[in-house]
């Protein structure tokens, strides 16, 4: 667990990157998207930006024109906005195309999203692929909206031959490990859980691996959904091709359950692993099983990759109620939960850079521990001290004992917990005593 000043500084950074990044018209495309990596990259200075032009071939699609918006409202006779872009970004359809015109509120109608059943909410919309215009307002706004006016409709865009942007970097593989991904998007407007939580707790977490000494690599992702990682598979086929597995981190800061949707695998070790710490740290958590909807797990673990992917998620996309509303916001989110999922993806990846395979020295018979001074001198009081005590469930002799029992070379650290429901780093830290007094071989997992 991260000591208070720790969590201290991280939450102040994650409150920082919160209202630095809320305001910022997102899209898959175009400035917003810029300056919001621009500053992801102040904090990750190694990150390095890509840009794919319009009209690039990426699998079965094709690079959008890119979408740029400075203004857009309706106003009523009297020239009072009463739906403004400037107000909330998420007013307007996202790709919009540009109007500039007075229509009759019958036409306007088509062209509005309301949410009935949250009155108070703005709901988030797109068209990328169909070229289309539209505003989202709450539903109570729409109530006021009166039949047998004309009203006029602004919106000040442009969609035109750019290009879509998007970031990476690497780190780690000092052991020449495998590699792991871990991809986040980021192409919404103002809305928070999701998905701003994502790309920021992406960002505290490259910053709490970088400086370690680790064995495997892990491959950062940031993107806009969907399109971002098509072209991104595309632009890194080999890599991903290798790729041992990872996560796509969205929905991370909701007041919430802590979440698992699996891996279309649904026991892979990615899967494996996330139990494990949610069960080591007696977490709770809702388990979603793999489905091919959701985020770029579809595009990941399409046939041609087939790339393990989980999500670790507080309040899941899809299952809280604002989900896709204005009021996702940043009154929804809490840097404090962010953390709470951080402290698991660190758990997760600490597992993956311990984890191991042990080769007994003495495979046949027990190891006389005694004599190493590894063994309670008196004998016959083993045992009897834990049947007593529910709070700890094993004492170190039996992490030896199991240990030692297990280590045929076979079985890596994560089964001899699942076995035992010893945890892997006492199981780590045994082995690490145990290999230096030359009754062990370590094999990297
Ligand atoms: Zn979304």
């Amino acid at each position: 667990m991260m000591d208070e000043i720790k969590s201290e500084k991280l939450r102040i950074e994650s409150d920082e990157l919160f209202q630095y990044l809320f305001p910022i018209t997102r899209s898959i495309t175009g400035n917003g998207f810029r300056e919001s990596i621009g500053i992801i990259k102040e904090k990750i200075p190694d990150l390095q930006i890509h840009e794919i032009p319009s009209g690039t071939k990426v699998y079965d699609w094709t690079i959008p024109k890119e979408w740029n918006i400075r203004d857009a409202y309706i106003g009523d006779k009297t020239g009072r906005r009463i739906v403004a872009f400037k107000k909330c970004n998420v007013h307007v359809m996202s790709y919009s195309i540009p109007v500039n015109k007075k229509m009759k509120f019958s036409e306007l109608k088509n062209h509005l999203h309301t949410l009935p059943d949250l009155p108070d909410a703005i709901p988030y919309r797109t068209s990328y692929y169909k070229e289309n215009w539209g505003f989202c307002l709450s539903h109570n706004q729409f109530n006021e909206l009166d039949e047998n006016t004309e009203y006029e409709v602004y919106i000040d865009s442009d969609l035109q031959d750019g290009s879509l942007t998007y970031a990476d970097v690497v780190i780690g593989g000092e052991q020449d490990g495998k590699e792991y991904i871990l991809s986040t998007y980021l192409c919404h407007p103002s809305l928070a859980n999701d998905n701003l939580s994502g790309p920021i707790l992406t960002t505290l977490l490259y910053n709490e691996l970088k400086n370690k000494k680790l064995l495997n690599k892990y491959r950062f992702i940031f993107i806009p959904e969907t399109i971002g990682a098509i072209a991104y598979l595309r632009q890194n086929e080999a890599a991903m091709k290798n790729s041992a597995g990872g996560f796509v981190i969205t929905t991370v800061a909701g007041p919430g359950t802590l979440g698992y949707k699996e891996t279309f695998l649904g026991n892979h070790y990615i899967d494996r692993l996330v139990r494990e710490t949610f069960r080591e740290n007696g977490i709770e958590f809702k388990q979603y099983p793999f489905v091919p909807d959701g985020s770029d797990e579809r595009q990941y673990s399409s046939p041609g990759f087939r790339i393990p992917v989980g999500t670790i998620c507080k309040d899941k996309y899809y299952e809280y109620k604002y989900y896709h509303t204005s009021l996702d916001n940043l009154d929804f989110v809490k840097s404090e939960y962010l953390l709470e999922t951080l402290e698991i993806y660190l758990s997760v990846i600490e597992k993956i850079e311990i984890d191991a395979v042990y080769l007994s020295k003495n495979p046949n018979c027990e190891v006389q521990l005694g004599k190493r001074g590894l063994y309670p001198e008196t004998g016959g009081a083993i045992n009897q001290s834990a049947a007593g005590n529910t709070q700890k469930r094993y004492t170190e002799i039996d992490v030896i004992t199991w240990f030692l029992f297990l280590a045929d070379g076979e079985n890596s650290l994560l089964d001899m917990s699942e076995k035992t429901g010893i945890s892997m780093s006492d199981f780590k830290n045994i082995a690490m005593t145990l290999e230096q007094k030359g009754l062990v071989e370590y094999r990297q997992f």
